[in-house]
């Protein structure tokens, strides 16, 4: 048996929604681990081109890629040029993701439709296209033990409601199941999926909940360990996912949220 690492040093990743806060920070995590990165960016073109020169400049090697993970083409046209670029993939980072919030009573047909498209329909179509190159490449035990690994970004609120925010629970909640399916249809092939969901992380999705000192201070009372995520804590947990030294893992959702699912309003209550 090989020696389980943590190096992806041969491998090439995706990481969707790559071009800002925790997909630019894993795109940078799974580099410096020694991997060749797809950055896909929606919109942000120089968002993802930076995101991109900062993986050269860790001594790997990177492309940007545009396009909307909603987009059954855009997505086809993802993992083509990431195999035109570098020959093949073996870890999908499904990381895209938006809010559009609003009271339930209040919520048009689109906010609700944009975010299932993106943050569910998105993450399945970016999935089955890895699936499909995983399965025609077949495996690589020299390069990973498994043929292929997929990371869900999910979510806190794939287990914890979250009123004004049913869009976005709704797709993490869908997010789940859809991963733990997955897993279960191809751990036979040696695809190995998993989520993380992180808890409160400091990017631009959710700046209004730690961008003023009040803000911060009413966010840190639901945060057990006492301080807010930073996008590094997630690309830790991404990188191991994605490596060797979780080869016995899949269909598993890692929490990285400090402890809010600890439900700390009990501690003295209830
Ligand atoms: P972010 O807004 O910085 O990142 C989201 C990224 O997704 C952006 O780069 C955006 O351009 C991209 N994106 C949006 N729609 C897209 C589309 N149609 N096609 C391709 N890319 C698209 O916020 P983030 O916090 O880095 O979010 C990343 C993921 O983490 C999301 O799935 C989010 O739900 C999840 N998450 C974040 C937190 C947090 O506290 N920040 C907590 C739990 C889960």
């Amino acid at each position: 048996m090989t020696k389980p690492t943590l190096d992806l040093s041969g491998q090439v990743a995706v990481v969707t929604g790559a071009s800002s806060g925790i997909g630019a920070a894993v795109a940078k995590g799974l580099g410096v681990a020694g991997a060749r990165v797809v950055v896909n960016f929606n919109s942000d073109r120089d968002g993802g081109e930076a995101v991109a020169d900062a993986v050269r400049q860790a001594g790997s090697d990177a492309i940007a890629v545009g396009g909307d993970v909603s987009d059954e083409g855009k997505v086809e046209n993802l993992f083509a040029e990431a195999k035109r670029a570098f020959g093949t993939v073996h870890i999908l980072i499904a990381n895209a993701g938006l809010q559009k919030d609003a009271p339930a009573e209040a919520m048009t047909l689109a906010d609700w439709n944009k975010v299932i498209g993106v943050n569910l329909t998105g993450q399945f179509l970016c999935c089955r296209a890895a699936i499909r190159e995983f399965l025609d490449r077949g495996p690589q035990p020299d390069v990973s033990r498994a043929t292929g690994k997929i990371v869900c970004m999910s979510s806190v609120h794939e287990r914890i409601m979250w009123a004004g925010h049913v869009n976005y629970a709704a797709s993490k909640g869908g997010v789940m199941l859809m991963m733990q399916s997955l897993a279960q249809e191809f751990a036979d092939r040696k695809i190995r999926i998993n989520s993380i969901a992180p808890g409160d992380i400091r990017t631009p999705i959710n700046k209004e909940a730690w961008d003023t000192p009040e803000a911060l201070a009413k966010l840190l009372r639901l945060i057990p360990y006492g301080r807010i995520g930073e996008p590094e804590d997630i690309a830790n947990a991404a990188v191991w996912l994605a490596s060797d030294h979780s080869d016995y893992v899949t269909g598993a959702t890692l929490f990285v949220d400090g402890g809010m699912t600890l439900y700390p309003g009990f501690r003295d209550n209830g």
